[in-house]
């Protein structure tokens, strides 16, 4: 059994957020569902960009020693041969023999099946890759695989990377997109799902740096999640043993979160050597070497590669940020997302429906949309529309009242504090940029001042 996460939001609590707000529903549920596969949903869609956006600005734009690429899902099938994916990417499976039950053997203790007791086959290895066809016929000489990691689009650029952006080693490749996975046992929400995105970096280094290069991504990489507001106590990294490595790796951490099941991989940082290159230069004949001018001498690199599930960031983050306090109506629920995650950044809230503050509230929120993701909402009262953008995470309300018509100031609300600043509307969009890149709530605009609030 995994180590209980005591004090953490259930599963059950997060998905059915997630479903009620609209930040991920299951896959082809008017037809009952597909085994693992989720859809995200308007908010949804806004956090799994924005926790991109973040991880291509941190490895990619703010960078000198790294460029990015968008290569195909379909590759050549010698592709997988080469990677030794064919043979090696495949997990023991062990069936009961009473109730049916399939199994990943390494997820079995005492030979017994988990769920009914009863005695269970010898293991069998599975391939995980998904199979399809390329043109009409189905036949093996036109089969193709759902690549299960964005890796190998990398390696097989590699050559034409290296010419085209004139990058001297050190320097790395990042790539963003999906992946697939036959996956033995999934759950756990979006944990473990047979579609998923993937973010990886492929780090070429000269021979002989590259223990120096993947201590140096582990921790860059675990500040990553610091930085963007994961409790430093939910995460730790983790050496693999060696029975545990990859067939291609040498040595591997994994970045693990506390999630609502226990601790589990978010991320992996792995030392793949010069394997892979050396792999695809023998079995395509190609020129895979890098011309060091220092020494020379044509080299491999070898290769750091910390590989993240977007999927599994986006649950981390949600688990981390998902807060529940007791106030006098009850239970407020808040989702404490960073300002530079949460899918809406301002909601532009008029007091009431009241049709005098129609045009300033309309022309406020014009103004805003043109630099965040906002928000327009005037149904129901003021409290029951700060809970609710509490609920998905808006960092910031902005309230139009009866006195805004006459003195051009609003309220800005702050989701963490609740604190309430009443700012002059030429300074609202300063002050909602300085206060969304990390101003305290309590550092007031020229013309502000606190403000007693609305009800709240
Ligand atoms: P696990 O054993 O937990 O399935 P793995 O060790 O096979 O993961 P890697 O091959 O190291 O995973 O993949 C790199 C990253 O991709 C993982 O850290 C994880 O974030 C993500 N990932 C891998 N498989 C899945 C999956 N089936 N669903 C969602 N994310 C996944």
């Amino acid at each position: 059994m995994r180590e209980q996460a005591l004090g953490k939001v259930s599963m059950d609590k997060l998905v059915s957020l997630c479903k009620r707000r609209g930040y991920i529903f299951p896959s082809s549920e008017i037809y009952g569902g597909l085994g693992a596969c989720y859809d995200y949903g308007p908010l949804g869609v806004e956090l799994k960009n924005n926790v991109k956006a973040c991880w291509w600005r941190a490895v990619v734009q703010e960078r000198d020693d790294m460029v990015g690429l968008d290569a195909s899902i379909l590759m050549h099938p010698q592709t997988w041969v080469a990677s030794g994916h064919v043979d090696g990417f495949a997990d023991p499976l062990v069936d009961c023999k009473q109730c049916r039950k399939r199994w990943r053997a390494d997820d079995v203790k005492d030979g017994k099946c988990p769920e009914c007791g009863g005695d269970l086959t010898e293991p069998r290895m599975f391939n995980l890759m998904f199979k399809t066809f390329v043109g009409p016929v189905e036949e093996d000489a036109a089969t193709v695989y759902l690549r299960p990691e964005t890796a190998q689009g990398i390696f097989l650029n590699f050559a034409n990377v290296m010419d085209t952006a004139r990058k001297k080693l050190p320097f790395g490749i990042a790539q963003i997109g999906k992946a697939f996975r036959n996956e033995v046992t999934t759950g756990n929400f979006i944990f473990r799902t047979r579609e998923f995105e993937m973010m990886e970096i492929e780090y070429f280094v000269k021979p002989g740096s590259e223990e120096e290069w993947f201590k140096r991504w582990g921790e860059e990489r675990f500040d990553w999640y610091i930085d963007l507001g994961i409790k430093k106590e939910n995460l730790r990294l983790r050496q693999h043993t060696k029975d545990e490595l990859a067939h291609y790796a040498r040595d591997c951490y994994d970045i693990e979160y506390l999630f609502p099941m226990g601790w589990s991989e978010l991320e992996g940082i792995a030392n793949r050597t010069d394997f892979d290159l050396r792999q695809h230069a023998s079995s395509s004949g190609k020129d895979l070497s890098y011309y060091d001018e220092e020494s020379k001498e044509r080299i491999i690199p070898y290769v750091i590669e910390p590989s993240a599930g977007v999927d599994r960031s986006v649950l981390a983050f949600l688990a981390d940020a998902y807060d529940e306090e007791q106030d006098k109506e009850g239970i407020r629920v808040v989702l404490r997302l960073h300002p530079a995650l949460a899918p809406i950044k301002v909601a532009v809230l008029p007091l009431s429906r009241n049709e005098a503050l129609l045009p300033l509230s309309e022309e406020i929120y014009a103004d805003l949309r043109c630099c965040w993701m906002a928000q327009y909402d005037d149904a129901q009262s003021i409290g029951r529309r700060y809970r609710r953008q509490d609920e998905i995470g808006t960092p910031f309300c902005v309230t139009i009242d009866f006195q805004s018509l006459e003195d051009r100031q609003v309220t800005i609300r702050e989701r963490d504090s609740m604190k309430q600043l009443r700012v002059p509307i030429d300074v609202l969009k300063t002050t909602l940029e300085a206060k969304l890149s990390g101003e305290s709530i309590d550092t007031l605009p020229p013309g502000g001042s606190y403000w007693l609030g609305f009800s709240d």
